[in-house]
C-alpha cells in the first residue's frame, strides 16, 4: 500500500517543481481570477509519481495536489487500490460501456467522469454508483461532463455539438446518482500546436457555444457548467477562452512511455 512505496526524492522534487511552475502559468494567464481546476494527468505514469505529489509537504498539513486524471480503467482500478482514498480521480479516457458500471462502484473516490458521450454509458455509471451509494451512503454523487466532438475528426470521441444537449438532459433528467458538472473537449492536434497568444483555437470557441445552447435548453445560468478544456500544449489559450478546468499530463510527468512498457508499481 502506499506507505511501502519507495519515493525517490529527486524525482519527487522534480515533479513539485513542474507542478509549481504549471500553477504559475495558470495563474498568470487567468486574468479573470476564476476557480481553475488543474487535473495532473497521470495516465502510464507509476503510482508513486502520483504519490509524491499526493503526499502532504513538510511545511503544510495539505497534500500538494489532489486532482489526478487517467485514461485506463484498468490502470484506475489498480491505482485507486494502491493509493489513498483522499485522492480525487478524473476518469478522462474513451469509455467503453461495458467498463462503466464497474469504474463508478469500485472507484469510491472516483470524482469525476469527463468523457461520457452516450446515454447508454450514462445508464451504466448511473447503475454503478447507485450499487455503490447502497453499500455507501458517504460516497458523494459521481460527477459527469459531457464529451463532445467540436473538431469533426471521426477518431475523436464525444457527442455532436448538436447532440450535446439531449444526453445533458438525460443525465439531469435520467441519472438521479450522477451530477452533470460540465463539458469537456480535447479538440484537433494541430488546432491547439497553432495556437499561439493572438489566435483562438476554434475548438475552444465551439465548446463555449455549447455550453451557451446547453444551459439555455437546461434553463440554467451558463456559470453552473464548466468548460474542461486545455492541456499541455495549450492550456493557457484555453484559460484566456474560460476554460474552468485544465488537464496537463507531459508538462508535469514528462513523456509517456508506451502503454505496453507503463508500470503501476515500479521494482525498486
Ligand atoms: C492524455 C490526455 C491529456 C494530457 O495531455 P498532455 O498533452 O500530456 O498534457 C489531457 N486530456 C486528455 C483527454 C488526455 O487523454
Amino acid at each position: 500500500m502506499a506507505d511501502e512505496m519507495q519515493i525517490n526524492p529527486q524525482r519527487a522534487k522534480q515533479l513539485a517543481e513542474n507542478l509549481a511552475s504549471i500553477t504559475s502559468r495558470i495563474n498568470a494567464a487567468n486574468k479573470s481570477n476564476r476557480n481553475i481546476r488543474l487535473i495532473a494527468v497521470s495516465k502510464l505514469k507509476p503510482a508513486t509519481d502520483i504519490l509524491a505529489l499526493h503526499r502532504p509537504s513538510q511545511q503544510e498539513q495539505q497534500p500538494l495536489h489532489t486532482h489526478f486524471g487517467e485514461n485506463y480503467v484498468q490502470e484506475l482500478l489498480e491505482k485507486s487500490r494502491l493509493l489513498p482514498r483522499s485522492i480525487r480521480w478524473h476518469f478522462i479516457g474513451g469509455l467503453q460501456s461495458n467498463k462503466c458500471k464497474q469504474l463508478a462502484e469500485q472507484v469510491p473516490n472516483l470524482w469525476c467522469v469527463s468523457s461520457v458521450d452516450s446515454e447508454k454509458k450514462c445508464n451504466e455509471l448511473e447503475k454503478g454508483r447507485k450499487a455503490l451509494l447502497e453499500k455507501d451512503d458517504k460516497v458523494e454523487k459521481l460527477r459527469v461532463m459531457v464529451q463532445v466532438n467540436t473538431s469533426g475528426e471521426e477518431s475523436k470521441s464525444g457527442v455532436e455539438p448538436g447532440d450535446a444537449l439531449a444526453l445533458c438532459k438525460h443525465v439531469v433528467e435520467r441519472c438521479p446518482h450522477l451530477e452533470l458538472i460540465g463539458l469537456m473537449t480535447i479538440g484537433a492536434i494541430a488546432r491547439s500546436k497553432a495556437t499561439t497568444p493572438e489566435t483562438e483555437n476554434e475548438d475552444f470557441v465551439a465548446l463555449k457555444e455549447v455550453r451557451e445552447k446547453v444551459a439555455e435548453g437546461l434553463g440554467w445560468e451558463e456559470d453552473r457548467l464548466e468548460l474542461s478544456m486545455g492541456m499541455s500544449s495549450d492550456f493557457e489559450g484555453a484559460i484566456k477562452m474560460g476554460s474552468t478546468e485544465v488537464r496537463v499530463g507531459s508538462d508535469i510527468f514528462g513523456e509517456r512511455p508506451a502503454k505496453k512498457d507503463a508500470v503501476v508499481v515500479e521494482k525498486g
